[in-house]
């Protein structure tokens, strides 16, 4: 893949975000605090040209596509496109992209999962190319086409639909989907693409940034702390598609990851231990309002957690101080009630402190 250093910059969005008080983007804190956040320089990706989008190759025919607040790839074969996703944010864009590169037809569509955030704009391919998904997906898309009174703003449903793993050839070029079990979502895909050793996994790994809100609303967060492993362990690859901001990312950036999760595993479980109910309770006073008594037992964990982790990570990743105290949320709550999660908090608390 070609970089160029030089040519990174700060995007528009998050220099507007940053210093333009009246933006609405990252909620309250962010627009009464008069203060710069600066972005580290790993949160940095290149310049979108005016036109809107960037498309690049990666490498041996397959290209990443980005607005630099979404991105997606697609891969050139003999016989025509594999575009995967279509976040509407990109939308026509990803027509363009194409079409800059190839006159060739789309013939197969690939979804990483559900989300309509990154395939909401699938019918801008054609009726007859090949849609292919995990069965989740299907199965929550045709959901959602017996709920809908309008059934034309949900994509196409999926032509082919698999359990497990399905392996894409197309001449010589080769996509891998596989699954293994909920992360993000049921039915979140891994899809490699084992000639340019690039992965693609989206919602779950953010290059250069915390995650999205509350660990990207990970539905199972012990799924979404294995798939950085499961990246890392069965995976041979050095470019990587998170779907998300404004660059592509690395094996490093995945690690990077890896140890944030690790980080906040670690400082939620100390939170939970830490912090008692039963001592916010008696400093409230008053116990006619159990919802009283849970919002001020959540921010003082929160306090806790946000504390351990913005002094390690706000200068490393982009996005810490406004997002950390939803991920510490999400954390600590899943590592209470969810018993995978609290049995994978437990085994770090235990390592931390061997007596
Ligand atoms: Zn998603």
């Amino acid at each position: 893949m070609e970089t160029d250093k030089d040519n990174y910059g700060r995007l528009n969005f998050v220099s507007s975000t940053t210093t333009n008080a009246s933006s609405s983007f990252g909620g309250e804190n962010a627009t009464s605090n008069s203060t710069i956040t600066q972005i580290p320089n790993a949160a940095m990706g290149p310049i979108i040209p005016e036109k809107g989008y960037l498309v690049e190759e990666i490498r041996d025919n397959l290209y990443w596509v980005t607005d630099g607040s979404y991105n997606t790839m697609f891969l050139v074969t003999d016989e025509g496109i594999v575009a995967i996703n279509a976040p509407p944010s990109i939308g026509q864009n990803y027509l363009n992209a194409i079409a800059e590169i190839t006159d060739k037809p789309i013939t197969h569509v690939i979804y990483s999962h559900a989300h309509l955030d990154h395939i909401g704009a699938a019918g801008i391919f054609p009726k007859n190319a090949t849609y292919i998904a995990h069965q989740d997906t299907s199965a929550e898309l045709k959901r959602a086409m017996s709920l809908a009174k309008n059934d034309s703003t949900i994509p196409p449903i999926p032509t082919i639909s698999f359990p497990n793993n399905y392996m894409l050839q197309i001449g010589n070029q080769t996509l891998n989907l596989d699954y293994y079990g909920d992360n993000h979502m049921p039915g979140n895909l891994f899809i490699y693409a084992p000639n340019q050793k690039t992965l693609m996994l989206v919602d779950v790994v953010f290059p250069g940034w915390v995650p999205f809100v509350y660990l990207a609303i990970a539905e199972d967060v012990a799924g979404f702390i294995k798939a950085h492993d499961i990246a890392l362990n069965n995976y041979d690859f050095d470019t990587f598609v998170g779907g998300h901001l404004t660059r592509l990312g690395t094996r490093d950036d995945v690690i990077t990851q890896q140890e944030f999760v690790s980080d906040l595993e670690k400082a939620a479980g100390k939170a939970n231990s830490e912090v008692q109910f039963s001592d916010i309770a008696k400093q409230v006073g008053r116990f006619d309002n159990p919802w009283l008594l849970y919002s001020k037992y959540i921010d003082a964990l929160d306090k806790n957690c946000v504390e351990t982790m913005l002094s390690k990570w706000e200068g490393r990743l982009g996005g810490a101080q406004e997002f950390m105290s939803t991920h510490c949320f999400a954390m600590t709550e899943a590592g209470k009630v969810n018993p995978s999660v609290n049995a994978i908090l437990q085994n770090n608390t235990m390592i931390a402190s061997p007596n």
